[in-house]
Order: structure tokens, then C-alpha cells, then sequence
């Protein structure tokens, strides 16, 4: 685990295969996304590396419902009760403890063989079910408000996906898994979006937000005229 500075007040903590992210706002700490299942212990240092406490979390942010993503929410939310917030889709997913949903009828069908139909659990197909309530959020809504992180839709890696806009001095775009920079900045392998059309479309609706940093779920920060040079 490691901490990265990514603006004076915005963190990111690399996990092994993953980043969420730690924002330091004036009504307390914002944590987007979870990482995967038993990532608890390594944000909860993540957060005392940066001279704060689990306790001082007031609000935390899904992008989408992905194993590497949501895998430890019930878990923190043992700890620390907070607020959350994600799309509709994504809430209703995570309440049932689906990680992973399909567009294509042939890989569903085939979920359903494997999995029993959905009798047994699968690392990558499930994340631990979620009790408490979640807040759903859509395009244009501020978290927790208008000091804060706007929402908008970004569908195309699954259907209910969200990227971030927080406006700040040094504004940042939280991209989620629309594309990743592991290594490069470039889409993501093809197999890894329901709608690589849609994706598309996303990305290019995000390039023309007025930020200056964007960050992904996987893979380091890049400037903003890099992603606009590949998706504008
Ligand atoms: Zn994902």
C-alpha cells in the first residue's frame, strides 16, 4: 500500500491492483470506492498516514460495483457508519451483493450455469452484501453538496458506473475505470467494457470538464491535455 499526494488535499492509496482515493474536505474525510474484499486494515493506515483516523470518514462514494471496488464497504461499514453514495443501479447491486452484471445473454447465461443461479458466490461476481442504506446520486448531483464532488454518469465499463468532478483550485477528475494509465493511458482491454461505444462517448463528455488532474481506478494520474489528446 502506498499513499500518493495527488493534490495539497486529495490522496490516492495504490492497493495492490487498485487505487481509492481519500479527500480531505471541510466536513470531513470523503473515501471513493473500497477496493477489493479485505482492504479494510490497508486504508484505514492509509488514513493515519496522512495524520487522520478512521473515525474522521464522513462519507463514502462508490464508482461501480466491481469486486476490486466495492469488495470492502461492508466491511469498513462495520467499523466506521457513515453515508454512501452511488448510482441506483449500483446500489441495488451492491443491497444484493452483485458485483458483476453482464449486457451480453450468452455471458449471463453462463453466470448462471456457474454460479447455480447465483447460489454460489464467486470472488469476482460477488462483494459482501450491503445493509445500510445508500444514498443514490445522478448526473449532476453534488456530494455531500455543491462544496463538493459533482456526479456524472459514465457508463460504457459496466452500465452503472460514475465519474467525479471536484472543482477545486486544482480541479480533479475521478475517472474510475473509463480507461486506466498502467504504464500508458489507454482504454482498457476490450473485453473489460460492456459498451466500449458508450465508453467512448463517456470519455469524450469527460474531456470536457474544466479539470486539470484526472485520476483511475488503475494506473497512475495524468494531465488533462493527455486525456484530452486520446478521448476529446
Ligand atoms: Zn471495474
Amino acid at each position: 500500500m502506498e499513499v500518493v499526494n495527488i493534490t495539497e488535499n486529495v490522496f490516492q492509496i495504490t492497493l495492490p491492483n487498485v487505487n481509492v482515493f481519500l479527500i480531505v474536505h471541510p466536513v470531513g474525510l470523503i473515501l471513493i470506492d473500497t477496493g477489493p474484499k479485505d482492504s479494510k486494515d490497508s486504508i484505514f493506515e492509509g488514513i493515519r498516514k496522512i495524520g487522520k483516523q478512521p473515525e474522521d470518514l464522513k462519507a463514502i462514494i462508490l464508482t461501480h460495483a466491481h469486486y476490486d471496488h466495492a469488495g470492502s464497504l461492508a466491511a469498513i461499514l462495520e467499523t466506521v457508519q457513515v453515508p454512501v453514495y452511488a448510482s441506483a443501479l449500483c446500489a441495488e447491486m451492491i443491497k444484493k451483493g452483485i458485483a458483476f452484471k453482464t449486457s451480453s445473454k450468452v455471458v449471463a447465461f453462463l453466470l448462471k450455469l456457474i454460479t447455480l443461479s447465483g447460489r454460489i458466490r464467486s470472488t469476482y461476481i460477488n462483494v459482501q452484501e450491503v445493509k445500510s442504506p445508500i444514498i443514490t446520486v445522478n448526473e449532476g448531483d453534488w456530494i455531500p453538496d455543491e462544496s463538493g464532488l459533482q456526479v456524472y454518469n459514465a457508463p460504457g465499463h459496466t452500465a452503472e458506473q460514475l465519474a467525479l468532478f471536484y472543482p477545486v483550485k486544482e480541479a480533479l477528475l475521478f475517472a474510475a475505470d473509463c480507461a486506466e494509465n498502467t504504464k500508458k493511458l489507454k482504454l482498457k482491454p476490450v473485453i473489460a467494457y460492456q459498451s466500449i461505444k458508450l465508453s467512448r462517448q463517456t470519455l469524450k463528455k469527460l474531456a470536457a470538464l474544466p479539470f486539470i488532474i484526472v485520476v483511475f481506478g488503475h494506473g497512475e494520474a495524468v494531465i488533462k491535455e493527455k486525456f484530452e489528446e486520446m478521448f476529446a
